[in-house]
Parts: structure tokens; sequence; C-alpha cells
């Protein structure tokens, strides 16, 4: 395809990885990828393990960033609040027959920065209105689903400016194979381990039932009170198809939903968020009773606001994770401009829509019950980061004791 030499025998791992641990692909299930025609080389690799594990039907969709870029240019002015609904209502349908969904991760993060803001803006709503079918089946985990990533050349090139594209393509790869725990002898047995890391966190937090979280540091004095009958998951999980994933590769955190109405005080961003082609950096936001009453940024603060007003829930979170300082993306010193990647170097909140998976018991909940629990709808699943080395967070029983949870960015105990 290119003279770019990516290590062949760890895209080989990755895809092997992606599918026996990522989607943990079952025998005759169909299988959809979405992703970047670049990621060529390692969507083969993924069909290959697929149809070696016993799918039926590989799917793969392929967008190309020239072919997005030629819509904002040149199609009708009129044409950017549509969206593909009929692609959408039948991945809906694929994941209502089991069909297990694949996203790779590969194009430049700021390809749309260029563009029309009011076109991207109509565009991106229209598009979140449209997705609905998809994605609430992905949010509610009714399948099996996962994402990894690839090394797109501009968004190796934004990772690595001073570079050359084909070094600086390599380097982001190694950077991507490091980060998944694909470089090692046996991937998926890293990843068993990684797995019982998290889940001996998952268990502690379970078990102390936490009616808050309580963060400190520079700038931040926040109190997030979490969703009634919460629970607290991390690297695999199991589908309401009972088939156990890893959704997100590579993933180091541990997350749940918080309380929609419950969360009170002042924090700010500790790394810049990329936002369908916007960087939005040092945000500060205010909460009251749950919703953002103020909100800044020192870049994209325009864009940051429409994404606030996007809809009822857009302003209130639906999900809070803990990630330690020490993790491996976070010690790597490298901003992905990613959020699969840069959520999983800090501590994170999410506006918008929460995971209706995080709640006690293998409930199919509904939309009022979780509502009534406290756990936030939108259209938007937006992560931020919020933890460094400077931050502390303790826990607040049911009874108001307070337990430390993180000190200077790591695990308390
Ligand atoms: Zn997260
Ligand atoms: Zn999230």
């Amino acid at each position: 395809m290119s003279k770019v030499k990516i290590n062949e025998e760890k895209i080989d791992k990755l895809a092997h990885l992606a599918v026996k641990r990522g989607v943990g692909l079952q025998k005759g299930q169909n299988l959809l990828i979405t992703a970047p025609l670049e990621s060529l080389p390692l969507v083969r690799k993924i069909a290959e393990h697929a149809y070696k594990e016993g799918a039926h039907i590989v799917t793969p969709l392929f967008t190309d960033s020239d072919i997005t870029l030629s819509r904002f240019k040149y199609a009708p002015h009129e044409s950017f609040d549509n969206s593909t609904d009929w692609l959408f209502k039948g991945m809906g349908e694929a994941f209502d027959t089991n069909t297990a969904r694949m996203a790779i991760a590969g194009d430049d993060p700021m390809l749309l920065s260029e563009m029309d803001p009011e076109k991207v803006s109509r565009a991106n709503k229209a598009m979140a209105k449209a997705y609905k079918p998809a994605r609430e089946r992905i949010t509610e985990f009714k399948i099996n689903w996962n994402i990894v990533s690839w090394p797109g050349k501009a968004w190796a090139k934004r990772v690595f400016p001073k570079l050359d594209t084909d070094e600086a393509v390599v380097k982001l790869a190694d950077a991507i194979f490091d980060a998944s725990r694909a470089s090692v002898d046996d991937p998926v047995k890293a990843w068993d381990d990684h797995n019982e890391k998290l889940r001996i966190k998952t268990n502690w937090l379970n078990d102390q039932n936490f009616a808050a979280l309580q963060y400190n540091g520079p700038n931040t004095n926040l109190r997030v009170g979490l969703a009634d009958e919460h629970e607290w998951m991390g690297g695999a999980s199991k589908a309401q198809n009972g088939i156990i994933c890893n959704p997100n590769i590579p993933s180091e955190e541990v997350f749940t939903t918080p309380h929609a109405h419950k969360v009170d005080g002042t924090v700010v961003s500790t790394k810049p968020l990329s936002y369908q082609g916007t960087l939005i950096e040092n945000i500060k936001v205010t909460f009251k009773d749950g919703k953002i009453i103020e909100a800044s940024a020192s870049k994209g603060e325009e864009v940051l606001h429409k994404v606030l007003k996007s809809d009822e829930g857009a302003s209130r979170i639906g999900e809070v994770a803990l990630v330690p300082h020490s993790s491996p993306i976070s010690q790597s010193g490298i901003i992905f401009y990613n959020t699969l990647f840069d959520e999983n170097a800090a501590s994170h909140i999410a506006l918008g829509q929460c995971y209706s998976k995080c709640f006690k018991g293998e409930l199919d909940l509904s939309p009022e019950e979780i509502s009534k629990r406290g756990g936030n709808s939108s259209m938007i699943h937006i992560d931020w980061m919020i933890g460094s080395n400077d931050i502390d967070v303790d826990g607040i029983d049911q009874n108001g004791n307070i337990v430390p949870v993180f000190r200077k960015g790591e695990w308390a105990k």
C-alpha cells in the first residue's frame, strides 16, 4: 500500500487480540467493522482471525478522510442537516440479530478543523440523531463490541509533528501496540492479567458502595454523587448477549454512573479534549445540582458551549472514571489527541449519556428506571480528563465516612 513499514507481526498480534479478547467473537456471529481506509492491513488481519474463529460474515465499512473533506467543501449548504439514517437503522438491526461490532480509530482527530464550523456542527447534530439506533444498542451493551486503533498518517503527524510522515506513522504504531499491550509475547495472556487487576479494583469499589466521590486539587473542588445502585466496571465485561468482551483497547479505567442531579463544585480539565475536529483546552466548569451552570475554555470555548447545548442531558455527566497517573499511557508522555488513549492517561468524567450497564444486577433497565436511579441521558457522550498527579479523591460512604481512594493521582491502597 505504501512505503511505510509497520511491524507486520505486531499488526497480526493486535488483530488476533482484538478478535479474541477485544470483541470476544463467537462462532457463528457476524462482525461489522467500521474503519478508515488507511487501516486496511489491520482490517484484513482482523477478518482473517474472525473467520478462523468461526465468524459467518465479516462486513467492513470504510471511510476516507479526503472524501469526508470533499463533502464539507463542495456539498450543498442545505444538505448538512441530513445523515445516513438508513445506514444506522441497518446497524441497529444488525445488532438486534447478534452481529458484533468493531470500530477502528485512526483518522486525523483535527480532520474538520479547517472546515466551516457551522456545517460541522449541523452535520454532527444530524449524525448524532441518526446514529441513535446504533448508539443505543452499544451504550445498552446489547452486543459485544470493541475499538482498536490504527496509526493513520494525518493522526501520526498530529502526534509527532517534527518527524516525517513515515517515521511518525511507525512511531505512533509502536505507541499504539505498546499501549494496547500487543507488543508482548502473549497479548491475550497480558490482557487476562490486566483484566484481573482491574477486577480487584472494581470489586473493592463495589463493596464500598460510595455515595459520592470528592475531588480535590489545583482549581478543582468537586463532589460527584454516584447513581443509586451504581456498579463499577472496568476491563472485560459481559454484554447482554452473554459474550465477554473488552470494549476498549487500550483501557486502564474503572468507571461507573454518577448521579445526574448530585454533582456540585468546580473542576478543570488536565489535558486537551479533541472533539470532532476541534481542540478544546483548559476547560473549567461549575456544577450545581448536577447541571453545568458555568463553562469556559482557553481554546475552543464556542464549540464547548455548543456541545453543552446539544440537548437537555448534555450539560450533565453520565460517567465518572478513575485511572492512576502511573498508567502506561500517562507514562508514555504522548498526547494522542484521541480520547481512546488520552482518557486512559487520566481520571475523567463524561458529559452526556450514561452506560446503562453500570448498575447492579443483570437487569435490562428501562430508560425511566435508569433516570430514577440518577443515570443521565443524552445523544452525546464526551469524555474529558480531570486527573493528574495533583489530584486526591476521597470516597464518601453511605454513612458520611471518608475513605481515601486516590492520593496524588495514585490508588490510595
Ligand atoms: Zn471512560
Ligand atoms: Zn466515556
